[in-house]
This record gives structure tokens, C-alpha cells and sequence, in this order.
């Protein structure tokens, strides 16, 4: 689907205009940075825009204070007695320095990150995302077979990466979907939902009505996943920036 971006600026703000194929128009406030970005259907004009956006500003404001606080907050350091989450749950780092095998253990409350003596944050913080993206990428697995066999759709594969300002995304015509590896933090219920949120892209790739038709007869109760996902920290928008 092709989409239109243009720079806009409303009272001194500035903000990235998507024209596309959706009903509604929809503001999404996105990290490190605070940008703006708003999708508006195609036959709205700059004007009838801007009369909507203005009452809005104040919530803009406020959403872009509340990124730009997150993203001040100081790094996670890969230290003992930090607290690190699997799927929503909240476990105590420990973190065990020996000769062996680099890896990840549940124990418990306790997360053991185990690495080579004296290891690095950076090899510290790469042995961890080695052993999440693992761990996602069993859960997804098991996730989609479940799910095309009751969607009646397939898709040639699910990657996971980092992504900064979306949980996932689906390219319809090459059937890849990717998810975030940020996922692995969350509550399944949200990987979940995202998934079945692109796997429906592939019955449907707009955000029409059909689409959401087609998401409450597959998964009734999306929209507190999706209310999940929101109130969580990380990408502002979700799925695939229109959800
Ligand atoms: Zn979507």
C-alpha cells in the first residue's frame, strides 16, 4: 500500500503527515526523540488536519514529555540485583562469572546470566538478547503453527529484530512478518496478539473494517492485549503503527 509523507508543523510543532488508506486519523508519539507522527485518510485536507489537530495538542505534549522522561531513564547495566523481565514476569538478576558455558537460567525469582569472568556490559547485554531472541523464537514458533492452522493462512517466515517505534510488522507480498524482540519482556498475551495482528494482514492488509472484523472474530479480546502493550514502555505504536 503506498503512503505519502509530508513535514507539517501545528502550532509550533512538528509532525510527520502519512496519507494512506485508513479511516480515521491517528497521532502516535514515538522514542527516543518525541517525533510526532499522524496518518490521515487520503481526501482530508492540510486544513481539516490541523483543526483536528489542535485540540490535541495538549495530550502531544504531555506523550512527548512522558517519552523523552522514559528514554533519560539510566541504562540497565547487566549488574546483580537488577530486575530483568521474561514474558510480563519479573525476575532478580544474578550474574555468575565462570569459565563455562555463557547462557541463561530461570531459577526460581532469579535470572542467572552466566559469562566469562570480567565479561564486558556489552558481552554481558549480548549473551542475554542471544538467549531472549531464543526464547522467542520458540514461542512464536509454537504460537504460529497454532494460528495459520486457524487463520487458513501461512507466511513464509517470522524474523525477529529490534525495533524502535513498532512491535511488529508484515510484508504481504513477500508473507514475512517480523516481531520485536522487545516481546520477550512482555506478557505472551502481547506477542500473541501481534502476531495474530500480522498473520491477519495476510487476509487483509488494510486497517479497514474488515480487518478488525476478521481480529474480533479470531481473537475476541485483542483489545486488552492491545491496552497491554500500550501501557507498557517501549514502541508507542503498535503492530504496524495503525493498531
Ligand atoms: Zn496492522
Amino acid at each position: 500500500m503506498t503512503s505519502m509523507e509530508t513535514a507539517f508543523i501545528v502550532h509550533g510543532i512538528e509532525l510527520t503527515l502519512v496519507r494512506k488508506d485508513v479511516r480515521h486519523v491517528r497521532i502516535s508519539i514515538h522514542p527516543p526523540d518525541g517525533r510526532v507522527r499522524v496518518s490521515a485518510p487520503r481526501h482530508l485536507t492540510d486544513a481539516a488536519i490541523r483543526r483536528m489537530l489542535a485540540p490535541k495538542l495538549p495530550w502531544i505534549c504531555r506523550k512527548q514529555a512522558e517519552v523523552l522522561h522514559r528514554d533519560q531513564q539510566p541504562r540497565l547495566e547487566l549488574v546483580t540485583g537488577e530486575h530483568h523481565f521474561h514474558f510480563g514476569q519479573r525476575y532478580r538478576l544474578l550474574v555468575i562469572e565462570n569459565a563455562g558455558r555463557p547462557g541463561v537460567s530461570l531459577v526460581g525469582d532469579t535470572m542467572e546470566l552466566r559469562v566469562p569472568p570480567a565479561a564486558s556490559v556489552e558481552k554481558r547485554a549480548a549473551v542475554l538478547e542471544r538467549w531472549y531472541r531464543a526464547q522467542l523464537s520458540e514461542n512464536v514458533r509454537r504460537l504460529l503453527g497454532e494460528w495459520e492452522r486457524r487463520l487458513g493462512v501461512v507466511a513464509s517466515e517470522v524474523r525477529i529484530r529490534r525495533m524502535r517505534t513498532r512491535w511488529g510488522s508484515c510484508n504481504t507480498r513477500a508473507r514475512r512478518i517480523w516481531v520485536n524482540l522487545e516481546l520477550a519482556k512482555r506478557p505472551h498475551a502481547c506477542l500473541e496478539y501481534v502476531l495474530v495482528h500480522e498473520l491477519v494482514h495476510l487476509l487483509e492488509p488494510s486497517h479497514g473494517r474488515r480487518f478488525w472484523s476478521l481480529m474480533d472474530e479470531f481473537m475476541p479480546q485483542w483489545r486488552q492485549h492491545r491496552d497491554a502493550l500500550r501501557s507498557s514502555s517501549g514502541p508507542t505504536t503498535l503492530a504496524d503503527g495503525d493498531a
